[in-house]
């Protein structure tokens, strides 16, 4: 079952949700500028 995570590109910093299923490395692009620097943030519980 995917999950939601949050994500952020390294190279326009732009911060977005991806569908994200654990186990499974898939290569993310980033929505806005295509790069393909996108890191996945841990999600911090407040
Ligand atoms: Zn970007």
């Amino acid at each position: 079952m995917a999950e939601e995570a949050k994500f952020k590109c390294l190279r326009c910093m732009s911060e977005f949700c991806l569908p994200y299923t654990p186990g499974v490395t898939e290569e993310r692009t980033c929505p806005n500028c295509s790069s393909n620097s996108v890191r996945r943030i841990k999600g911090d519980k407040k």
